[in-house]
């Protein structure tokens, strides 16, 4: 096909030569989409010096700080988005099981 004369384009179906710009955009919009999905895990503050903390953290409280159940994860009770400072913070941390965990996070987003 010459390059020079504009074929139709298969994105957007205009005839036009060089880049297309729909498929540009249509492609930056999709790279910012696979971006807030995969936010790295250390983007999110969680890093190999919060999992030794929260590992740590989950042997001496194994217990769910709420229902007295087992506990599967350590949360944060201050967020790391309000206090990053206290990310590492052991008094800020409390163990959780899951369903407590989830009720908790929905109560903090209510009050949010
Ligand atoms: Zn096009
Ligand atoms: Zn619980």
């Amino acid at each position: 096909m010459p390059s020079r004369a504009p074929s139709v384009c298969t994105h957007c179906g205009e005839p036009h030569t060089g880049i297309c710009a729909k498929r540009a955009a249509a492609i930056a919009a999709r790279k910012a989409r696979a971006d807030r999905r995969r936010p790295s895990s250390s983007e999110r503050g969680y890093d190999a010096a919060w999992e030794k903390l929260r590992a740590d953290y989950l042997a001496a409280y194994p217990s769910c700080a709420r229902c007295g159940q087992k506990a599967h994860l350590v949360d944060h009770k201050i967020t790391i988005a309000k206090a990053p400072e206290r990310r590492l913070d052991p008094s800020n941390l409390q163990s959780l099981c899951t369903p407590c965990h989830s009720s908790w996070k929905q109560a903090q987003d209510r009050k949010a």
